[in-house]
């Protein structure tokens, strides 16, 4: 059958139209944030890991059957090699309309101007403090200088809408709020605060560093006009704007807000695991497809559009439980 014939198919069993795939394409990284990576990580054999061409085959699969946003991720995708050739294979597809990527930033100085050539739309960059000691206690390992630079690169090559992460934690960067608000709006950035969330096996406990996006929220109107805003970018942020400024806040507030009703998306690891919801386990292996069928997407297709039917109704996050809710870190599923 014709892709075309199959297109917008994607609707799961509470009628959801999922048209957003989030694909990590690395489970590895250069950093190993306090939240989201132990101190000791082991990462996937290289014959684990889907190869570039597999993902791009992926990506032309799931726009074929309607996804037109299609975010790269990781671990941090900057570190794969020859990450490039697989935007560039993707970056023009008709049919996709936003290729988004998440990053920690550190290697864009010199990935930014050929991302954007290659049709990369929007980046996120994740920044969880501004302050250069700090910086390498969070993640355990990073130059922040690098960052900066890469933001500033990303600027130039002209990307528009640029948008920092950040997840506070308490005791931590909890002060920061303010500052980083100012260093968005400094810059022209948008920033979207994260709750952390117990994903994988961490050296603290989560419950000890939760800092609710309400309570952020509620610091950050006393400091700056604050317009609440209906905008959205297609994802379960909540935005404000500040007044005479062209930042916009936003909160993806996985503890205080349940956003599942209004999910539009999967996420694929860097194994090929087809994963139905952040929080839960539910799965499809597409891997074994890909590798037994190398010249046929139609067990692939087949497989997908089957998955919209266990696509689970939403996440379960609690902190007080002692095991994490999900037993794989955000680096990888794919953040
Ligand atoms: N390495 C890239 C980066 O840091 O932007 C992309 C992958 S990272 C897993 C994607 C996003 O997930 C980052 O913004 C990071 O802050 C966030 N993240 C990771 N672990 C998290 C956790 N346990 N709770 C909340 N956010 C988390
Ligand atoms: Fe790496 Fe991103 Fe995870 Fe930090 S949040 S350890 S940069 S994958």
């Amino acid at each position: 059958m014709a892709y075309t014939e199959q297109a917008h198919q994607l609707i799961d069993q509470f009628g959801r139209r999922v048209d957003y795939i989030r694909l990590s394409i690395t489970d590895r990284c250069d950093f190993r944030c306090v939240y989201c990576m132990s101190e000791d990580m082991s990462f996937l054999p290289r014959e684990e890991v889907l190869t570039l061409e597999e993902c791009a085959r992926l990506v032309k699969v799931f726009v074929a059957l309607g996804v037109s946003k299609v975010r790269i991720t990781g671990g941090e995708p900057l570190v794969r090699k020859n990450a490039l050739s697989l935007f560039e294979e993707i970056g023009h597809l008709p049919g996709l309309k936003e290729l988004v990527m998440t990053t920690n930033g550190s290697q864009l100085e010199h990935f930014a101007q050929p991302l954007k050539q290659a049709g990369l739309s929007r980046i996120n960059i994740s920044v969880d403090s501004l302050d250069p000691e700090r910086f390498r206690k969070i993640t355990r390992v990073g130059d922040l200088s690098k960052v900066l630079r890469g933001i500033e690169a990303a600027q130039a090559a002209g990307f528009a809408n640029i948008k920092l992460n950040t997840v506070l934690m308490r005791g931590i960067n909890d002060d920061e709020a303010i500052p980083l608000v100012d260093f968005a709006i400094a810059q022209g950035l948008d920033i979207a605060f994260i709750e952390e969330m117990p994903l994988g096996a961490v050296d603290h406990q989560r419950d000890s560093t939760y800092v609710s996006n309400q309570a952020t929220l509620k610091l950050l109107q006393g400091h700056f006009p604050l317009i609440s805003s209906a905008e959205s970018t297609g994802g379960p942020a909540k935005y404000w704007r500040v007044a005479h400024a062209n930042t916009r806040i936003g909160f993806i507030s996985p503890h205080s807000h349940n956003f599942c009703e209004a999910c539009n998306r999967v996420r694929i690891t860097c194994k090929g695991e087809l994963y139905l919801c952040l929080g839960q386990e539910d799965r499809v292996d597409l891997m074994p497809l890909l590798r037994a069928y190398p010249n046929d997407d139609t067990p692939l297709i087949e497989a997908i559009l089957a998955s919209m039917r266990v696509k689970p109704k939403g996440h379960d996050f609690d902190l007080q439980r002692q095991a994490p809710a999900v037993i794989r870190f955000m680096s990888q599923t794919g953040g």
